[in-house]
C-alpha cells in the first residue's frame, strides 16, 4: 500500500459496503461513537484476540485465562483509584458553539499562551472534573448503595482474583492473568471510528514477577508485544514504541510505553505496557483487608509481587491491521481494492467458486466448499461474474480462491488463486485441504513492506 492510499473515510466506506462494521441504530440517526460489527467484522477481530490468546497463552507456559464480570464491587474502584482520579479536567467553549474538550488535549495543540476554543474561537471556562466511568444501579429500586459502575478496565477483575488464580494455578511468580472483555469510558472526544469510542474491547494481561525483576520483563513485554503486531502483517516503520516521559507518568508506574502506530489521522496509542510496580495489589490488600501477596513455601519468603502490564485494544488492533493491510492497484486496466490481511486474520481463508453456473460446475464447487469448511472459515458464490466475486473476496481479505472450471470436470483439479501475487496454479482436488492448512500455518511473508522487503512471520 502507498502511504497516500489510505484514509479514515475509505476504511469506514468499505467497512460498512462490506458488512465490517456499521454505525449503532443507524436507522434512527445512529448513537455517536458507538458500531456494531457485522458478521466479517466479527470474524475479523474474533481472529485478533484469537491471535492474542495464541500468542501470549497457548504458546507460554506461564500464563493462565480469567474472564471476570463486568460489575464490580464498588471499593474495587475505591482501591483503583477511579472513583477519586478517573476523570479529566474539561473546559467548556464560552463563545458560540459550547463545546466541551479535554484541557490536556488542547494544551498540546496550543502549547502556548491562553486556551481558546479549537471550533469556534471562543474563550473557555476553567477546566472542572468530570467523572469517566457509567454508573448504573444495582437491583431494580434506585436507592442509596446501589450504584455500581461499567468497568473502565478489565485490570482490576484481574488484581481481585490474584489470590484466587495463586491458588488453584500452582503458578510462582514471574507468571501472568490474561482476560478479554468490554470496558466502558464516559470519553469526553470520542473520535475516529472505532479508534475511540465509549463501550470497547480490551485485551489485558496482568503479569506479576519478583520487584527485582520488574525492569527485566518490562523490557521484555515491550518487544514481544511490538513483535506480535509485527509477525501478524503490520509493516515496521508503521509502529513505534513511545517511553512517556516522567511527566506523563503516574505517581505508582516506573516505566509505561505505548505501542504507537501510523493510523490515517497520526501515530496514535495501540496498546499501552506499563511498569505498575506492586500498587495495585497493596491498593487492593489496603482496601479488602486482605493479604494479597506471595509466599515461597520453600524459602519462606513472602513479597507482594510487581506488576507488568500490556494492555491492548481489541478495536484499536482491528482497525490497524485493516488499515495496514489495504490497498489499491490497477490490474489489466481494472481498479481492485483488497485487504493484504495475514491469513490467520482474514474472515473468510478460502473461497470456492465455479467458473460458469452449469456443466456440474456449481454442484462440484458446492462439495469442494463443504469438505474445506470442516478445516477452516470457507465460502461458496455463484453470483455473478468469476471477476466480481473475486473483487468481493479481495475487499474481505480472503487469501485464497479455488475455481471450478471445465477441466476440473476431466481431470479433478482446480486453479488455486493467490489474493497478493494473483498467481493461479492447477492442484488436485484432493490435494486442496492440506495444502491449504500448509499454506494457514506456515510462515507468512507479506510482499508490500513500507521498504519493499518481504518479512517472515
Ligand atoms: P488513550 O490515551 O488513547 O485514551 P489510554 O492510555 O487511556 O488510551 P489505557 O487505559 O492504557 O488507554 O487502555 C489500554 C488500551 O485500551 C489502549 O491502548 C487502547 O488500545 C484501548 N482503549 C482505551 N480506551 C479506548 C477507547 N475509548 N476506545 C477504544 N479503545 C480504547
Amino acid at each position: 500500500m502507498a502511504e497516500d492510499v489510505v484514509t479514515m473515510e475509505k476504511i469506514v466506506a468499505l467497512c460498512k459496503r462490506r458488512g465490517f462494521i456499521f454505525q449503532s441504530s443507524e436507522i434512527y440517526g445512529g448513537l455517536a461513537s458507538t458500531y456494531d460489527y457485522g458478521h466479517y467484522g466479527v470474524l475479523l477481530k474474533q481472529n485478533v484476540k484469537n491471535e492474542w490468546w495464541r500468542a501470549v497463552l497457548q504458546e507460554r507456559d506461564d500464563m493462565v485465562a480469567l474472564d471476570a464480570a463486568i460489575l464490580m464491587h464498588p471499593k474495587v474502584w475505591e482501591a483503583s483509584g477511579h472513583l477519586a482520579g478517573f476523570s479529566d479536567p474539561l473546559v467548556q467553549c464560552l463563545g458560540k458553539c459550547k463545546q466541551r474538550f479535554r484541557e490536556d488535549q488542547l494544551r498540546e495543540a496550543q502549547p502556548e499562551g491562553e486556551l481558546k476554543c479549537p471550533v469556534c474561537g471562543g474563550d473557555l471556562t476553567p477546566p472542572r472534573q468530570f467523572n469517566l466511568m457509567f454508573e448504573t444501579n444495582m437491583g431494580p429500586v434506585q436507592e442509596e448503595g446501589s450504584t455500581v459502575y461499567l468497568r473502565p478496565e478489565t485490570a482490576q477483575g484481574i488484581f481481585v482474583n490474584f489470590k484466587n488464580v495463586l491458588q488453584f494455578s500452582r503458578k510462582k511468580p514471574p507468571f501472568g492473568i490474561a482476560q478479554v472483555g468490554k470496558s466502558f469510558r464516559n470519553e469526553i472526544t470520542p473520535q475516529n471510528f472505532i479508534f475511540r469510542t465509549r463501550e470497547f474491547e480490551q485485551m489485558e494481561i496482568e503479569f506479576f514477577v519478583p520487584p527485582s525483576e520488574a525492569p527485566v520483563w518490562y523490557d521484555r513485554w515491550r518487544q514481544w508485544r511490538l513483535d506480535w503486531y509485527i509477525d501478524l502483517g503490520i509493516r515496521p516503520d508503521h509502529l513505534q514504541l513511545r517511553e512517556h516521559g516522567t511527566d506523563e507518568l503516574s505517581h505508582y508506574s516506573s516505566g509505561t510505553s505505548d505501542i504507537e502506530y501510523l493510523f490515517p489521522m497520526g501515530w496514535s496509542e495501540l496498546e499501552g505496557i506499563a511498569n505498575r510496580g506492586d500498587y495495585d495489589l497493596s491498593q487492593h490488600a489496603k482496601y479488602s483487608g486482605d493479604k494479597l501477596e506471595y509466599v515461597d513455601t520453600a524459602t519462606g519468603d513472602r513479597y507482594v509481587p510487581h506488576v507488568i502490564e500490556p494492555s491492548a485494544g481489541a478495536a484499536r488492533g482491528t482497525l490497524a491491521f485493516m488499515v495496514d493491510s489495504y490497498d489499491e492497484e490497477e490490474v489489466e486496466g481494472r481498479e481492485r481494492v483488497l485487504l493484504r490481511l495475514h491469513p490467520r486474520l482474514a474472515p473468510v481463508k478460502v473461497a470456492v467458486l465455479p467458473l460458469v453456473n452449469k456443466d456440474g460446475q456449481p454442484e462440484t464447487a458446492r462439495k469442494i466448499y463443504e469438505e474445506l469448511r470442516r478445516l477452516m472459515p470457507a465460502e461458496f458464490d455463484t453470483g455473478g461474474s468469476i471477476g466480481k466475486r473475486y473483487r468481493r473476496q479481495d475487499e474481505i481479505g480472503t487469501p485464497w480462491g479455488v475455481t471450478v472450471d471445465h477441466q476440473t470436470m476431466e481431470d479433478q483439479t482446480v486453479t488455486l488463486r493467490d489474493r497478493d501475487s494473483l498467481t493461479q496454479e492447477r492442484i488436485a482436488i484432493s490435494k486442496l485441504g492440506t495444502e491449504l492448512l500448509g499454506r494457514l500455518n506456515a510462515p507468512w511473508r507479506t510482499p508490500k513492506l513500507g521498504g519493499g522487503e518481504a518479512q517472515a512471520a
